[in-house]
């Protein structure tokens, strides 16, 4: 086929995915921002702003933590700061390795860059230990041998006060001891915990003796069969971020009833540098379940194809669908940060990767629902290549030539015997434009005796009417999308729904989320017909198609080497349009 190579390059050259974010000065200011304007002029931390972002390795992070990464590094960067990248792996029975590198990776993919400070909170477990041991000493921690029910029980309600241990009043020594013992493993699982002795009547129930250590024989992914005791989040998390000099600890809305007790044991260990807990509202999204039980639930039970289904709401998947990380970045840009749960349309995402998409991607031809079109005055022999813009918004992708011949495929849905009203594609005896070629008149149509299909639709062309030639002004009503039958490459295209059709799906107690899944909602088209130069497309390169929506050549196990398109997304911006009416 003839065609410039130097153009070529331009039209299958998958850009982006590398870039490495600038964050810019001039963003909107955000509460936090606010905080920490405060804690400079105040120069409470000596001026430094140190965050970290502190996923628990125990599945595939999700657009949720997207919103976390962009806010953590970004008022670092904006700050002149630090972000740390730190697994809260203090929970071995649910971690394992593979989310380790998955992280690693999306987190990177975003654009983010914890240079050499890559942590792990059972780093700290020795650390973590002697602290603990400092709390005993001091008569603020104490072995406690109730049952996890006991516990339960004597914690009281929200109306109740709890009621103390009978262990509560252990002299330290003896504290001490048993605590040495449960290390060395001399007492079964869940027998005895460390608890904080703090305040059994408090308002919150967090601060009524909260347990700091549990008994627990599991292989941990890190520290192998080395302990047989692991501490607890709460207890783990602030020393965690202290230990790292942590000035500013950004979470989630739920750990609010969770400060004082994070407060509680900086002050009572009493390291160097007191961060200051920070939190904000999570991102829920509609028309999904976000949570990773829930999403771990879906990939083990078989409900979609991996964490990196290009349904699923987590990065790998979204990265897999074909979403650029400067729509991902957009995104958590646009929705903002702030004091109170909401929840934000699935239309904003799939905006932000249109406007991303606009401009950049090339935009060719492909017929998803192939049927023959003959034009029954075009020589048989001739192929014409058609000098066409790669994207008419950025003359700097260049061109291509697309061939034309005399037997196209069109969609079969863009051509109706009988018309419905307003019907403005091809019809018999109407005229319709071909994208970038000629205008054609349908003169008749070959079926299919027995079941009537139409397979074979007859037109004539104008060899006058050609676009870009001195006659290309006439106007017709309708533009169809074509591709030449001879050239044409075979490839699957995958339409997806989302998972489900319910904004809310997490919604009434007592249904399980998985019956509100869309069955439907991957749609395998396994015989269409894309122009030549889709052929050469790249793993994760992405096109515009024509009239069809954004696409992306799938990451992962193409059938029998036959190209697998994703579609990113339709056209139709229900979100745009909502912004324009209201
Ligand atoms: P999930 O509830 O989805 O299992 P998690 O909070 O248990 O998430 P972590 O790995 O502990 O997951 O989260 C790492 C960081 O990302 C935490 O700081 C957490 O607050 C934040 N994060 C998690 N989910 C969201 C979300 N939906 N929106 C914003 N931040 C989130
Ligand atoms: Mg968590």
């Amino acid at each position: 086929m003839v065609a410039n190579s130097r153009e070529d390059d331009k039209l299958n050259t998958c850009q982006g995915d590398k870039t490495q974010v600038q964050e810019s000065t001039n963003q909107p200011a955000n509460f936090i921002q606010s905080i920490i304007n405060q804690d400079l002029e105040t120069n409470v931390y000596n001026g430094r702003v140190h965050t970290r972002f502190p996923p628990e390795p125990n599945g595939y992070l999700h657009i949720g933590h997207a919103k976390s990464i962009c806010l953590n590094f970004g008022i670092a960067a904006r700050n002149g700061g630090l972000c740390n990248l730190r697994f809260d792996d203090t929970n071995p029975s649910k971690e394992e390795v593979e989310y380790v590198d998955s992280i690693k990776d999306d987190v990177k993919w975003l654009g983010f860059d914890w240079g050499n400070r890559e942590y792990y909170a059972s780093d700290y477990f020795e650390q973590l230990f002697e602290y603990a041991v400092k709390l005993i000493k001091i008569g603020k921690a104490y072995v406690c041998d109730l049952s996890a029910d006991e516990i339960r029980e004597y914690r009281g309600t929200l109306t109740e006060p709890g009621k103390n241990s009978p262990y509560r009043d252990r002299p330290a020594e003896e504290n001490l001891d048993l605590f040495m013992r449960m290390r060395k493993g001399e007492f079964p699982d869940g027998s005895r915990v460390l608890r904080a002795k703090i305040d059994m009547a408090s308002s919150n129930l967090n601060m009524r003796d909260p347990v700091l250590y549990r008994i627990m024989r599991t292989t941990h992914h890190r520290t192998g069969d080395d302990w047989c005791i692991y501490p607890m989040y709460d207890y783990a998390h602030p020393l965690s971020d202290a230990i790292e000099g942590i000035t500013h600890s950004i979470c989630t809305l739920e750990f609010e009833d969770h400060r004082p007790l994070y407060d509680w044991t900086i002050e009572n260990v009493d390291p160097e540098v007191h961060p200051k807990q920070i939190e904000f509202a999570r991102l829920n999204l509609t028309n999904t379940v976000m949570s990773k039980r829930k999403l771990r639930k879906l990939v083990e039970e078989g409900y979609v194809d991996g964490w990196d289904d290009p349904r699923m709401p987590t990065i790998s998947g979204l990265r897999r669908r074909g979403y650029t990380p400067e729509a991902l970045r957009d995104f958590c840009e646009r929705i903002g940060v702030a004091k109170s749960n909401s929840t934000v349309d699935i239309a904003l995402l799939e905006h932000c990767i249109r406007e991303d998409l606009k401009a950049k991607s090339p935009r060719v031809m492909a017929v998803l629902n192939p049927v023959k079109l003959v034009i029954d005055n075009y020589p048989k022999d001739k192929v014409e290549y058609l000098e066409t813009e790669n994207n008419p918004e950025s003359p700097e992708l260049g061109t291509r030539k697309l061939p034309f011949s005399r037997e196209l495929y069109i969609e079969r849905d863009d051509f109706f015997e009988v018309p419905p009203p307003k019907f403005f594609r091809l019809t018999p005896g109407k005229e319709v434009r071909l994208k970038n070629a000629y205008i054609i008149k349908c003169v008749d149509v070959v079926k299919d005796k027995a079941s009537g299909t139409v397979t074979e639709i007859h037109c004539t062309y104008d060899p006058d009417s050609k676009s870009g030639g001195p006659n290309s002004g006439r106007k017709v009503k309708g533009t169809l999308h074509w591709v030449s039958a001879d050239h044409a490459i075979q490839a699957e295209v995958r339409l997806y729904e989302h998972l489900f059709p319910d904004e809310n799906p997490e919604g009434e107690e007592g249904i399980d989320f998985q019956s509100r899944l869309d069955k439907n909602s991957l749609q395998r088209l396994v015989s269409c017909m894309l122009e030549p130069e889709l052929g050469k497309a790249k793993p994760g390169c992405r096109y515009q198609f024509i009239r069809l929506g954004y696409f992306c050549a799938d990451t992962g196990r193409w059938k029998d080497g036959k190209p697998v398109f994703n579609r990113i997304v339709s056209l139709k911006d229900s979100w745009a349009k909502v912004r324009k009416n209201g």
